[in-house]
């Protein structure tokens, strides 16, 4: 037993420390990993389900380690977390999502938007909404063409503070999301309070759509809940013309997944946007 840093005892038993060299495998790997280049986004689009435009794309991290291969970041985003390195690796997931984002309005897409995902451990650094408004105003980008996408756990921990940098956001014209939305602790005072634009249902209430009568219930009563608070929603991990056609009976406003499209490379999103018609 070892006394950590909050006075409470902690066991490691084998599978722990198994599972603590691999990550601190990772943590080492990830000391280099941004000066030697491994890391790259892929892009999503979200679109309309009233229009079928696509309205924006997600950066989704990829982390491609020479000795280790591809790893997901369901694995290495924990890591980051822990060691604080995401607060360096976030930077740059901004940095190079706004910057791609002004190569696409260039190219002619100057509606597009782009949504990032924030950890809890950036949202709570008192010096966000100055970085993310200095990484805009260098990609000559506007606040209100990036969406930044917050879990619900959010503003558990310390609602002040988290209330101060919603509303800094906020104001500056940023869009704020609650990802994964219906897997976390969230009070419905709290969507209205934080003026929150957007949620996202999460994709294990979209998985089983067609035959969970259980879930129909539960994303029609989200999508009830959104409208009559003036929220949009968003349908995570669309996949089939089935999810498709119930979201879009119910009145969902956007959707998102691989029956539309996985995460590609920006050139792909190029390519995609520069052939695609809406409905
Ligand atoms: P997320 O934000 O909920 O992202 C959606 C995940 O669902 C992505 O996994 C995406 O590839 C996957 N997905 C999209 N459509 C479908 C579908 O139709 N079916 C299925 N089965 N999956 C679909 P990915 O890229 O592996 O990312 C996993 C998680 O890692 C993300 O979940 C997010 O929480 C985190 N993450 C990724 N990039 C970043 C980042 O730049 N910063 C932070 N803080 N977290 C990130
Ligand atoms: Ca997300
Ligand atoms: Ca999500
Ligand atoms: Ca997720």
């Amino acid at each position: 037993a070892k006394l950590d840093g909050r006075n409470t005892y902690r066991f490691f038993t084998p599978q722990m420390h198994a599972k603590s060299v691999r990550a601190l495998q990772l943590e080492n790997a990830m000391r280099r990993a941004l000066e030697r280049n491994e890391f790259t986004l892929h892009y999503q689009p979200q679109i309309c389900l009233h229009t079928g435009e696509i309205r924006s794309v997600e950066a989704l991290l990829r982390w491609n380690q020479p000795e280790l291969g591809q790893i997901s970041p369901a694995e290495f985003i924990p890591v980051a977390e822990d060691s604080g390195q995401i607060l360096q690796i976030g930077e740059w997931v901004l940095r190079k999502a706004i910057t791609q984002l002004q190569t696409w309005h260039q190219e002619g897409f100057q509606k597009l938007k782009v949504a990032v995902n924030l950890s809890a451990i950036q949202f709570h650094q008192p010096q966000l909404p100055e970085l993310i408004g200095r990484i805009l105003l260098e990609s000559e980008i506007s606040p209100n063409s990036l969406e930044l996408e917050l879990t619900e756990g959010v503003a558990i921990s310390d609602p002040k503070a988290a209330t101060l940098t919603m509303d800094a956001l906020r104001e500056s014209g940023i869009w704020l999301s609650i990802d994964d939305f219906g897997t976390g602790y969230s009070s419905l005072s709290q969507l209205k309070r934080f003026q929150i634009y957007k949620l996202k249902i999460d994709q294990s209430f979209i998985r089983d759509l067609d035959h969970d009568s259980n879930d129909r219930a539960i994303v029609n009563a989200i999508i009830r809940m959104a409208q009559a608070l003036g929220i949009q929603t968003t349908a995570e991990g669309v996949e089939t013309q089935a999810q498709l056609d119930f979201l879009r009976d119910q009145g969902c406003d956007e959707a998102q997944g691989y029956w539309f499209s996985k995460p590609v490379s920006a050139e792909q999103i190029s390519a995609l946007l520069a052939s695609y018609k809406p409905w």
